[in-house]
């Protein structure tokens, strides 16, 4: 399965992107977490990607669709993927479609008021690299690895709202993937498992068709 991860910054497409790996043995693609990793790393596509990130901007497309292109060509993807926070626009959509079909595109949906909730309380794990948030921590650790948090520079509250403001997923791409008949939206105002029951039964519709 080639699944793509659609949603509003801070919906939870990390999260259950990271159980739908588990659950399913694909890889977990997260353009984000790719570009965190190479700016802990100090490599010369990190120090490009925060100048964008810091100001809650999108990364240059040339920048993003190389790195997507390559990754997916890796052997672990050839029996599927889960893409999470790419693609981001039209562009990129159309970029993708070049390289591969898509099975499902699955928007996951949450209000502003809950967002901007959920983003105050989100934090990051440096070991498994994971989104956790404040309930559900355990000894102020990651409750998935029992890793160290940090907290996204980006979630300050004046680079969420540029974020929200230029991040939203456009109406084209949605109509995009309706065109090709793999599109599906949820809301994921419920906790993270009742969000993965929805989740988990379009998977395994789209599985079996
Ligand atoms: P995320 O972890 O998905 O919220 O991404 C964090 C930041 O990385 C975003 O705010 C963008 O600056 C950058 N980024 C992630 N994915 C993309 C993408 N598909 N295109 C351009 N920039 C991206």
């Amino acid at each position: 399965m080639k699944i793509v991860l659609l949603g509003p910054v801070g919906s939870g497409k990390g999260t259950q992107a990271g159980i739908i790996s588990k659950e399913y043995n694909l890889p977990h693609i997260s353009t984000g977490e790719i570009f965190r990793t190479n700016i802990k790393n100090e490599t010369e596509l990190g120090k490009i990607a925060k100048s964008y990130i810091d100001k809650g901007e999108l990364v240059p497309e040339e920048l993003t669709n190389k790195l997507v292109e390559d990754r997916i060509n890796q052997e672990d993807c050839k029996n599927g993927f889960i893409l999470d926070g790419y693609p981001r626009n039209i562009e990129q959509a159309k970029f993708l479609d070049s390289l591969t079909n898509i099975d499902l595109a699955l928007m996951i949906d949450l209000s502003e008021d809950k967002i901007i909730e959920r983003l105050s309380s989100r934090r990051m794990c440096s070991k498994c690299g994971q989104p956790t948030s404040l309930e559900w921590m355990v000894d102020g650790k990651c409750e998935k690895c029992g890793g160290d948090v940090y907290t996204r520079d980006d979630d300050k509250p004046e680079v969420i709202k540029v974020r929200l403001s230029k991040q939203a997923v456009s109406q084209n791409v949605i109509d995009f993937y309706k065109q090709k008949g793999v599109f599906s939206k949820i809301d994921a105002t419920d906790v993270v498992e009742d969000t993965y029951a929805l989740v988990k039964s379009i998977l395994d519709k789209v599985n079996n068709d």
